[in-house]
């Protein structure tokens, strides 16, 4: 990273030391994403989409506190252009530099301070060059666009701190030609139209990693209705039946949801719902926040009610309790993995010792999840492996033990962040066992751990 020069470092009154936030979050597994310096507490997106010229742009609010005294921030933005930039209402100077927009305040902040940064912006999103892990990142489609994607996809269509360490809330008013649909996370807010635009309004109000954010354009079949006081959308694309295999399947979305609170604990958000996307270059689920995004390719011959039960399980483990750090993406993906199995077993199409013994036998266990490095993020030992240490604590420390393991974490880290020696010591103080052993052999072991 280059640094900007003389301007940098203004000097302040009380000996404030005012330094650059760095480029990135420090997270050993993506150096780059995210940046330090500071914590956002919430993004207010105002935009405009156009997709006969696939042109975005539009003004993000972003109001965070300084964890340092800070010269300069900076934030992830790919491709796309900031034409203005203010820090408490005074104009900030700012540069891109590859996909960080580099913002320099007329004056230092002081550690602790909360500020309010406003971006005006715009250009034609794309996605992110780095598809390794699958196509991430705003897709253009014939009707409209797709913004979806883990480890990072924000970047591509707002100014972010792109590291799930730093959650934040999100509020998103996006203004499209009449008669499109606008999808995205939280709660729906009033819909207005002038002159043949109409924007959508969502808020999701319990802060969340950056990557669970998501915003669905095109022609779509919105359903509105409630499940437990709060709203239920779902959606299927108007390519699909209305009453097709996509449809029945978010249709179950409640009932899932509901079982699993019977296992995790309170549905930890104000919103539920589902979305189903029509799009070859996906062929992923995410669980974008209180509202999964689900490819159409699960149910291209018949319903699936498995794989709503997995993402709505993310909803405890991964999005109310989000990652530290990649390297612990076992603890979202293990848990999902745990809640598909007991999805079957309470559904009576099969037993979770059943599956256990079926993914335990023969399994290659050289992949592990505790540290699966960059390319295996996810890999069979991330869920496979993970789900199966996931099931062989519970038989470990016992159905009582891992019950109140179960509850304790997602109500102690709901709406933060957690990693996996958390993990391990909440599981020794709830059982009051030695684990130690226990999750050497099952995360990080190279041979066969024992069965329990
Ligand atoms: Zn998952």
């Amino acid at each position: 990273m280059v640094l900007l020069g003389a301007c940098s470092t203004p000097s302040a009154p009380g000996g404030a030391d005012f330094q650059p936030g760095a480029p990135g979050a420090g997270d050993p597994y993506f150096p780059t994403y995210g940046n330090g310096g500071y914590n956002v507490a919430g993004y207010d997106l105002n935009l405009r989409y156009d997709p006969g010229t696939k042109a975005l742009r539009g003004t993000a609010t972003i109001t965070a506190a300084a964890t340092q005294d800070l010269s300069r921030f900076d934030l992830d933005l790919a491709h796309l252009a900031a034409s203005k930039v203010t820090v408490d209402g005074a104009v900030a100077t700012s540069a891109a530099q590859g996909n960080e927009l580099v913002i320099t305040p007329t004056a230092g902040i002081r550690k602790n301070r909360t500020f309010t940064a406003v971006i005006d912006y715009g250009g034609t999103p794309t996605q992110l060059a780095n598809k390794s892990l699958g196509d991430g990142g705003w897709l253009s489609t014939a009707d409209g666009a797709i913004a979806l994607g883990q480890p990072e996809s924000a970047s591509t269509w707002f100014p972010v701190n792109d590291h799930p360490s730093d959650k934040a809330t999100f509020k998103l008013a996006m203004t499209v030609p009449d008669g499109l649909t606008v999808l995205s996370i939280g709660v729906p807010g009033p819909k207005t139209s002038t002159g043949g635009w109409t924007t959508w309004r969502w808020t999701e109000s319990s802060p969340l990693a950056s990557y669970l954010s998501t915003v669905i354009i095109g022609k779509y079949r919105m359903s509105t209705t409630t499940h437990d006081g709060k709203p239920m959308i779902t959606a299927v694309p108007d390519s699909l039946p209305a009453d097709g295999p996509a449809a029945k399947s978010l249709a179950r979305t409640g009932e899932i949801a509901d079982f699993l609170a019977t296992q995790f604990g309170p549905y930890p958000f104000d919103a539920y719902g589902g979305i189903v996307v029509n799009d070859d270059r996906i062929r992923y689920a995410l669980e974008t926040q209180s509202r999964p995004t689900y490819s159409q390719s699960f149910f291209a011959d018949d319903p699936d009610s498995v794989v709503i039960a997995h993402e709505l399980a993310h909803q405890w483990f991964g999005d109310s309790v989000a990652l530290d750090r990649w390297q612990d993406i076992w603890l979202n993906e293990g848990f999902a993995t745990y809640a598909e199995w007991l999805w079957q077993e309470h559904a009576g199409t099969d037993t979770m010792k059943a599956i256990f013994d079926r993914t335990y036998h023969g399994f290659d266990w050289s992949q592990t999840p505790g540290n699966p490095g960059v390319e295996h993020l996810f890999g069979d030992a991330v869920y496979s492996r993970g789900g199966m240490t996931v099931y062989a604590l519970r038989e470990t420390i016992g159905d009582a033990a891992f019950a109140r393991l179960l509850t304790t974490w997602t109500s102690t880290y709901r709406d933060g962040n957690a990693d996996t020696a958390e993990l391990i010591k909440m599981a020794e103080q709830v059982s009051g066992k030695n684990l130690g052993t226990f999750f050497q052999d099952w995360l990080y072991g190279k041979t066969a751990p024992p069965r329990p």
